[in-house]
């Protein structure tokens, strides 16, 4: 996955205003469950290795972005006192959709 971050990004909400919220599970759930609105964080030992979510443009595909440091491409979580997660730097489908977008605080800000 290719990550660019642009300066001319726009703010504006698409077709799923409602926020992303998180949910812990130990391991990856069957990729038909996964709920949009819904960022499933895989965790183990206190150790996060992975976020989960169904892309927010409607297209259905289901993203998995690593979050532990150990691999090359990584992103970084922080969860607000309300559970909503933001996750840095942004998140850019390279095929199918090409949806380029951040998470943060739960919102989807498109780029
Ligand atoms: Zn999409």
């Amino acid at each position: 996955m290719k990550i660019s971050s642009s300066i001319f990004c726009r703010s504006f909400k698409y077709k799923f205003p409602s926020k992303y919220k998180i949910k812990f599970l130990p391991k990856t759930p069957s990729l038909r469950i996964i709920k949009k609105n819904l960022v499933y964080i895989i965790k183990n030992n206190d150790k996060y290795y992975w976020a989960i979510l169904r892309c927010p443009c409607g297209c259905k595909n289901v993203i998995s972005l690593s979050l532990s440091d150990s691999k090359d491409l990584y992103w970084t979580l922080s969860v607000t006192d309300y559970g909503y997660p933001t996750l840095t730097p942004s998140i850019k489908q390279i095929k199918g959709c090409y949806s380029h977008f951040y998470l943060k605080n739960g919102d989807i800000v498109w780029c």
